[in-house]
């Protein structure tokens, strides 16, 4: 069966006094988009960049631009994240109280909408958010850091979210982040994955 896989590179390990560059770089290289990791250091241990930084990257590249928000409340920030030029914008499960809401709101921008969680969060959340997003994504690892390996656990959720998707017939990105590397991307790919 022939499957249509996306790739898109992650900044979140590029040399970020070159950003700019390095965005140009990956873009030249043949990913589909840009993965960017925005963390806020309440959600997640680590922080990262916020819209400033992505709207002057945002001219090193013409695809669209994938961004993770691991923030607490992320319905705070959807106005500065659409206006630094994101094309689709992911929220966790885990830190808005109203996830609908805000993927409402998110699609209302002309932006598409994401919902992720976290390994510890059972794939079973999502069956009522499905009319809401268009892309799904499964953490691999816990987020916060780089260069984590896989929690193999975390293939059997994509396995039944893959199933759930079929099951209620959605065509949207089901995205697997974190650890993925040349090792593993058949396994995932397999399981349902089609955006790495
Ligand atoms: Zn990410």
């Amino acid at each position: 069966m022939k499957k249509n896989i996306n790739i898109a590179a992650s900044i979140l390990s590029a040399d970020f006094s070159k950003l700019g560059k390095e965005v140009y770089e990956v873009d030249k290289a043949g990913c589909d988009m840009i993965h960017i990791d925005v963390m806020d250091g309440s959600f997640v241990p680590n922080i990262t960049i916020g819209p400033s930084v992505i709207s002057k990257i945002r001219p090193f590249s013409k695809k669209p631009f994938d961004v993770h928000l691991m923030i607490n409340d992320p319905a705070r920030h959807i106005d500065d994240f659409v206006a630094a030029g994101a094309d689709l914008i992911t929220i966790h499960y885990e830190a808005d109280k109203h996830p609908i809401r805000t993927l409402d709101y998110i699609r209302s921008k002309g932006v598409k909408a994401g919902i992720a969680i976290n390994p510890a969060t059972p794939p079973t959340v999502l069956e009522s958010l499905l009319d809401y997003c268009d892309l799904i994504l499964i953490m691999l690892v816990n987020p916060g850091f780089g260069g984590q390996k896989t929690i193999p656990s975390q293939i059997e959720k994509l396995k039944v979210l893959s199933k759930m998707l079929k099951k209620h017939n959605k065509q949207i990105f089901l995205e697997v982040d974190g650890g993925v590397n040349p090792k593993n991307i058949k396994t995932l790919i397999n399981s349902g994955a089609n955006l790495i």
